[in-house]
């Protein structure tokens, strides 16, 4: 007899109806012989309706009482479940997140979970009864030390389920929602967007928007470091839906459930070298020729980054094994003969990543990791972010240091540092799913110093400021005076604040100015095989260029590829580079 988690979704008990087909689906499984913890959201917009009553009244009502207000949502959808249960013949008890003992922190509206007491749900299981706890809520302690009631954040009850799952030691943590599972793309964006039966939750975080759309991120994060397996299934078909895998098992720490340490590892790979193209042309086709001709040649590519320039020229770097770098050099020299431009290589490079499922959000772990160091005298000479890695290419006569300040800065053991591990993702896809996300603005800052710090003064700053970068760029050429530009994206929203919060830096650096790009969207093709196949960016470049489509900016990072293109051109990217990877069921 194994122990479930099951969590449905707000639509999925919107009536009356509707609670009464769950609880007849909670029924069958009781039957099979499983052990049931159920998790609730509110029925179907409750929780929007109470934010509004609220707002009818104050247009800043105290944190305290909202979640005070929201919680009942919760409330309500618990005890009409298991009055449906009951009805059915099937024992059941609701509990509150405070009644189960879901402890989280203060922070009213936002709560992180720190631990779930599970000695209630427990004793009432082994009774046989299905224990039915409210979503997205739990319960702080206070400084006088009397409980309150908090909530997690809008879209939370997965995280509660999640949570649930990770304490309990549940065998699986099925998510009931309106949607058959995760897809291969945005379907109201791509006609022929597929289920995807399986995904790493590695690959689930990196495909940011659309992944967040059908999870709550901080719900994949909990499964990714404890080793849950979620399923993401229709709550309406018996249709099987998207099994949520990871590798990871951390044990339950003594930090708080949701605040164990936002890096948990630090790989080192060295004998790397950099190939740096500067001043080619900027149109379609130049990095698919490019990047085709290496991977026919049997090279294989590990990061590239094109950054954008003013004028009719980019920037394109890339890092190869060293083994690889006389036939790269050849490819590229061969290359730029026909089109123009300047190739510097420079061997003995190491690629330093680290990675956690914590990075995403948080602005401040990448400056950081640029701040530890440029601290050392070390020098940044590529870097690359993605929602769960941050890479930089640095002198491999610095690993030695670099470890050591990197391990001591993100408190990693030993085990948890790894030097050249061998290649990731053998086996798997090497495209899985590929998501468009259009709330980005690219901006360069012109003119900064080529110095350890620049890179981590400019993302400390933001980070201060509570923006994240993405798709860091630093260009390959440098003005006269020895300066470089670097190339960011951000969310749009963040843009106005940006401005704040790098004007003390760009008043240090004489010349240095922030410039605004033309409005870009972003593609991005994710898979876990993807270090493992050769070509790959190469497919997703031509299936670009053959749409006639301009690529702005590209960054990779380990299971990433993303394109930065032109607003226009989103939708008729994401299209190309979905139907390149065969993706969609026209292509079965
Ligand atoms: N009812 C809450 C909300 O709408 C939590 C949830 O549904 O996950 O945000
Ligand atoms: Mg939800």
């Amino acid at each position: 007899m194994s122990l479930l988690v099951q969590k449905f979704g707000g639509t999925s008990v919107g009536s009356v109806e509707r609670i009464k087909a769950v609880a007849k689906r909670i029924a069958l499984s009781k039957d099979l012989g499983h052990e049931l913890v159920i998790v609730v959201s509110a029925m179907g917009h409750t929780t929007d309706e109470l934010t509004g009553l609220a707002q009818i009244i104050s247009s800043n009502p105290p944190q305290r009482e909202m979640d005070m207000l929201l919680a009942t949502g919760e409330q309500v959808s618990i005890a009409l479940l298991s009055i449906a249960l009951h009805e059915l013949g099937v024992p059941a008890m609701s509990m509150t997140g405070a009644q189960v003992g879901i402890v989280t922190e203060s922070s009213h509206g936002r709560a992180r979970i720190l631990e779930v007491r599970t000695e209630r749900i427990k004793a009432r299981l082994e009774e046989g009864q299905v224990v039915v706890v409210a979503g997205f809520q739990g319960t702080s302690l206070s400084s006088g030390g009397a409980a309150e009631i908090t909530t997690l954040g809008r879209g939370g009850s997965d995280t509660s389920a999640v949570a649930l799952a990770t304490t309990l030691g549940a065998e699986l943590c099925e998510i009931y929602t309106d949607v058959p599972g995760v897809l291969t793309t945005d379907p109201r964006k791509v006609e022929d967007a597929k289920l995807m039966p399986t995904l790493s939750c590695d690959e689930m975080l990196e495909l940011a928007s659309l992944g967040a759309a059908v999870l709550h991120p901080r719900a994949v994060e909990l499964a990714r470091n404890y080793g849950v397996t979620v399923r993401v299934r229709s709550s309406w078909t018996n249709d099987p839906g998207t099994t949520l895998t990871s590798k990871n098992k951390r044990s339950l720490g003594r930090s708080g459930l949701e605040l164990g340490r936002p890096v948990d590892g630090l790989e080192l790979v060295d004998s790397q070298a950099v190939l740096g193209l500067s001043h080619v042309p900027d149109k379609p086709g130049v990095a698919a020729d490019l990047f085709e001709k290496l991977s026919t040649d049997g090279v294989n590519v590990d990061l590239i980054i094109q950054a954008t320039h003013e004028g009719n020229s980019n920037d394109i770097t890339f890092t190869v094994d060293e083994e690889e770098l006389p036939k790269a050099q050849k490819i590229c020299e061969a290359v730029l003969k026909q089109i123009g431009g300047y190739l510097v290589t420079q061997s003995e490079m190491t690629k330093l990543s680290i990675s956690g499922a914590g990075i995403m959000g948080r602005p401040g772990i990448a400056a950081t990791l640029f701040e530890t160091l440029s601290r050392r005298g070390i020098n940044l000479r590529l870097i690359a972010t993605s929602e769960v890695k941050v890479s930089c290419v640095i002198d491999s006569s610095l690993d030695a240091k670099a470890i050591r300040a990197v391990s001591e800065s993100f408190e990693l053991d030993e085990s948890q540092v790894k030097i050249n591990p061998g290649v990731n993702g053998v086996g798997e896809p090497e495209v899985r799913g590929v998501a468009l996300d259009q709330a980005q603005a690219q901006v360069s800052v012109r003119g900064v110093p080529d110095k350890p710090g620049t890179a981590a003064a400019l993302c400390s700053a933001l980070a201060d400021a509570g923006i994240s970068l993405d798709a860091i760029v630093q260009s390959e050429r440098q003005q006269k005076n020895g300066s470089r530009d670097i190339s960011f994206t951000l969310k749009k929203n963040d843009r106005q604040q940006a401005d704040n919060a790098l004007a003390p830096l760009l008043a240090k650096w004489p010349g240095a100015q922030l410039k605004d790009g033309p409005e870009i969207t972003r593609v991005s093709a994710v898979g876990a095989g993807m270090p493992a196949t050769p070509g790959t960016a190469a497919r997703m470049f031509r299936a670009l260029a053959e749409a006639k489509i301009n690529i702005a900016m590209i960054a990779t990072s380990e299971i990433r590829t993303s394109c930065v293109v032109a607003k226009t051109d989103g939708l008729p990217a994401l299209k190309a580079v979905h139907t390149c990877f065969q993706l969609g069921f026209q292509d079965d």
